[in-house]
């Protein structure tokens, strides 16, 4: 007997029909003698509807508010879920993230695990039971709901499936595995069969949306190998693990786009010491994540300014231009810009360790294309570079082509 953490995305449980075609996946390995934890998402669109109306309501609505509200999707799919496992004879039961021991920390729709304890799982486990997991969510140690931050039911499979010790980890979405690229964007997207989790981690992380990139970290750091497969058939996914010598031959495993960044610029910062600091002083206090930084070299004198750029998610963008507002006249910044029409592809291999001429072929790749480079940065085994959204996905085909067919 093993015991077996499933993990369902969105589209997995989309409609009432799907959630019957999961409880029947579900019920095929629990009559097969497993023990099964099955973690569920929000009905493919519910997060994003559920957004869209907290922003009609307010630019910047309260994180805590926020959390409440997010955390309404998964419970509607956890309680239909176990339904549906009943209407087929099967003793299941659901679980919020608080009842399935899930702790985090205090930081509202961003919140990371702190601790699981899974006692009442094993418990229901025990007496014969699927268990039903809302993903994305957990508590504080003082008994406040919290969100994990988009794509957390991921995070939510993954760290349960480390803290039950479970046998297999499986993550069930809407394509094949885990691709060379996003299957939407480039047709000739080849499924792979494992990937390592440095290579899964920078993919995600740089905008592969296939797995949520914290679960992927938390995947690393405590070792949960896992897999990435289909809902819709019985294909074998991608196996996700450590990095083994042969990885290495293989010099880009896979190209990524991320169209959910959007650059800011500060015009006119004063090039002196500590200037830049305050101002992602400001950003991190308030738990916004900056991912790209370019300063342009300085110019005038008395005092010499200079121009720094630097991406941010999206959604942070409302509250990243309210707090550098705030300490703008202070650094002396002339004007704060943003721009929201920016993609950022990544191309990603643990092979670029030992290969050179990657970056050069990358540039000359977009060069042919009449794409323009607005922004670069690297990694052991990444380089990245935002282009304007409008040429991203051109980009990404024209590279894949280049190093993948
Ligand atoms: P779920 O709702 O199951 O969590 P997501 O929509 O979050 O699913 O992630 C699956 C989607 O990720 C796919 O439909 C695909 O368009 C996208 N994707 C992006 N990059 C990749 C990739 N390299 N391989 C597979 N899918 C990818
Ligand atoms: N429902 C959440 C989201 O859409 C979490 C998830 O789907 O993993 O981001
Ligand atoms: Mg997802």
């Amino acid at each position: 007997m093993a015991l077996i953490v499933q993990k369902y995305g969105g589209s997995s449980v989309g409609d009432v029909e799907r959630i019957r075609n999961v409880a029947k996946r579900v019920a095929r390995w629990f009559h097969e003698g497993n023990q099964v934890v099955v973690v569920v998402s929000a009905m493919r669109g519910v997060t994003d509807s559920l957004l869209s109306m907290a922003k009609q309501i307010s630019d910047i609505p309260d994180e805590r508010e926020m959390d409440m509200l997010l955390a309404t999707g998964e419970q509607t799919t956890i309680a239909l879920t176990a339904m549906a496992l009943h209407s087929m004879n099967i003793p299941a039961i659901s679980m919020t993230g608080a009842q399935a021991g899930i702790i985090t920390d205090e930081v509202h729709t961003k919140a990371k695990i702190q601790n699981i304890t899974p006692q009442l799982i094993h418990q229901r486990l025990g007496e014969g039971k699927v268990v039903i997991v809302a993903g994305f969510q957990g508590q504080t140690l003082h008994g406040q709901l919290t969100t994990l931050g988009r794509g957390g039911s991921d995070l939510t499979a993954i760290a349960l499936a480390s803290a039950l010790r479970a046998d297999i980890c499986q993550i069930y979405t809407d394509v094949d595995g885990v691709y060379t690229t996003d299957p939407r964007i480039c047709p000739a997207a080849a499924k792979l069969q494992e990937i390592s989790y440095d290579e899964m981690l920078e993919l995600a992380s740089s905008g592969a949306k296939v797995m949520q990139s914290r679960s992927v970290e938390f995947a690393k750091k405590f070792g949960v190998l896992f897999e990435v497969r289909s809902s819709l058939n019985d294909n074998p996914g991608t196996i996700v693990k450590e990095e083994t010598q042969s990885m290495e031959d293989v010099v880009i495993r896979g190209v990524s786009l991320d169209k959910n960044q959007a650059k800011v610029t500060l015009v006119g910062v004063q090039d002196k010491p500590g200037y830049a600091a305050r101002a992602f002083r400001a950003l991190s206090d308030g738990n916004i994540n900056v991912d790209m930084i370019v300063q342009n070299v300085s110019h005038g004198s008395n005092p010499p300014t200079t121009d720094i750029s630097f991406t941010v998610d999206k959604p942070d963008i409302p509250k990243a231009l309210k707090l550098l507002q705030t300490i703008r006249e202070a650094l002396g910044v002339r004007e704060i810009l943003s721009d929201e029409g920016i993609g950022k592809i990544s191309i990603v291999g643990v092979g670029m360790k030992s290969h050179s001429g990657v970056a050069s072929s990358l540039f000359e790749t977009l060069a042919t294309e009449n794409i323009n480079i607005q922004m670069i940065s690297t990694s052991e085994i990444r380089i990245s570079v935002v282009v304007d959204q409008k040429d991203a996905e051109k980009g990404v085909r024209a590279i894949h082509k280049v190093f993948l067919e």
